[in-house]
């Protein structure tokens, strides 16, 4: 049965809004009534258990016992002070989200039913909440990880020679992890270092922590034992000639590249390459593609004292990136670079792009044309080396793009598996 969050608000038009945007939320676990008048209320609380009760100012502390709720938060119009004696106090005209979230925590400082250890040994490694939005899942499920690791990696039941195709993220976990099984594991990277697509991830001036991950993944592979072959590519001869009893791929992704008249122009440079050697850029900068590589990129370009434009074919910039997240990027990219939504690239010419928004043509003049316009996952390469060995895991980018938490997630439970 749902549990009934009730809003109390003179203001007819904030209270309905409210229930209209919360009961739309499939996370939240409530059923939002909203109330302008105290009386109808409290004839609803006749009949409904009400588990929290959101109330604006006005209302009386000895009014809201008589309705008997779980627990009661007020909305603050202003500086948060209780309006109603000892209740928390949340502020109003904050986002939805935002709201509920503050609400939620309070609501979860209520007593919790106690958890009986039976037996000497038991231990609660794990909590389940039934509460969306107060992180209590996401804690769960990181301490259930974060205590796993004091725990030995299980020993396999034969040790393997374990071959890594790709020194990413990926490639690096899956190499520690399973040389910390105990597994015989080379690591083969085509570049000349370890770290893939970190790099370019770790160029802006704002990003320099995945600096420090990657070199935190590199002194892993070194502490475990792993033999690092740079400088090499996991071609099929190379498989045959090592025949390995296991093999990952962990090839990465490659730029989409689309074709566009003017691509190979010299004035266009992909992203990656744009982020690894920013010197090669003119003052003046078109990005095509605002995902959150482009849009990083523009605030990254233009501390360094260039000119941005962003070209993105959808109706915003960065649509992909996390609510939270792109609350804190959006500012910048405002102010770091022009930004031409709803608009498709046409052509690039020497001028710079030649763009269409709604049947009008025009050019968005650049010296350079950073193309980040995404990433395709090499799916025929990686089948071509999967088939030639009888245990394979495919992880990280090339398995689907994403992001680095997924590339080693994805790469530390493979490795467990071998
Ligand atoms: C500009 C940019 C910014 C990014 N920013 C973020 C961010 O802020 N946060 C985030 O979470 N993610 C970010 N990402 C994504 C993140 O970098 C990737 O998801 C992650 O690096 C994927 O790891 P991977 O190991 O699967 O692949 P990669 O990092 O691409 O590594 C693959 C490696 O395999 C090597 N290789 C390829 N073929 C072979 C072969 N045949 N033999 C041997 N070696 C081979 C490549 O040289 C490469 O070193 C960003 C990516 C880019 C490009």
């Amino acid at each position: 049965m749902e549990k009934i969050m009730a809003v109390y608000d003179v203001d007819a038009c904030y209270a309905e809004r409210f229930a209209d945007v919360v009961n739309q939320r499939e996370k939240v676990p409530f059923t939002v009534v909203p109330f302008t008048s105290l009386e109808q209320l409290k004839e609803y609380a006749k009949g409904h258990q009400i588990e929290i009760l959101l109330v604006s100012g006005g209302a009386l502390p000895e009014q809201l016992k008589e309705i008997n709720a779980q627990a009661v938060v007020t909305l603050a119009e202003g500086e948060i002070v209780s309006s109603t004696g000892s209740f928390p106090s949340v502020y109003k005209y904050q986002s939805t989200d935002s709201l509920i979230r503050e609400v939620m925590a309070y609501y979860c400082e209520k007593p919790q039913p106690v958890l009986v250890a039976v037996g000497k040994r038991a231990k609660v490694i794990g909590i389940y909440s039934p509460i969306a939005r107060c992180l209590k899942t996401s804690l769960a499920l990181t301490m259930g990880q974060q205590l796993a690791c004091k725990f030995p990696l299980p020993r396999p039941g034969k040790k393997k020679r374990v071959l890594v195709a790709g020194g990413g993220p990926a490639g690096m976990e899956a190499a520690i992890t399973a040389a910390g099984r105990g597994h015989m594991v080379t690591l083969v990277e085509k570049a000349g270092r370890l770290g893939g697509n970190l790099h370019p991830a770790a160029a802006p001036f704002f990003k320099k922590d995945i600096e420090k991950l990657c070199h935190v993944l590199e002194s892993r592979v070194k502490a475990a034992g792993v033999e690092v072959v740079l400088d090499t590519e996991v071609t099929a001869d190379y498989i045959k000639v090592m025949a390995p009893d296991a093999l990952f791929v962990a090839i990465g992704s490659n730029e989409l590249k689309p074709p566009i008249k003017g691509m190979d122009g010299s004035n266009v440079i992909m992203a990656v390459e744009a982020e690894l050697h920013p010197e090669k850029l003119g003052k003046k900068i078109a990005i095509m593609g605002g995902g959150l590589v482009g849009a990083e990129a523009a605030i990254s370009f233009a501390h360094e004292g260039r000119q941005c434009s962003i070209i993105e074919m959808k109706q915003e910039v960065a649509p992909e990136v996390n609510s939270f997240y792109r609350g804190g990027l959006m500012p910048q990219v405002e102010k770091a670079a022009d930004i031409y939504v709803n608009t498709k690239v046409k052509e690039i010419v020497p001028e710079g792009v030649v763009c269409e928004t709604d049947g009008t043509v025009f050019t968005v003049e650049a010296d350079s044309v950073v193309c980040a316009l995404g990433f395709r996952a090499p799916y025929d390469k990686v089948d071509a080396l999967c088939a030639l060995v009888d245990e394979y895991y495919i992880v990280g980018d090339c398995s689907q793009v994403g992001m680095i938490y997924h590339a080693i997630n994805q790469a530390y439970y493979a490795a467990l598996r071998v």
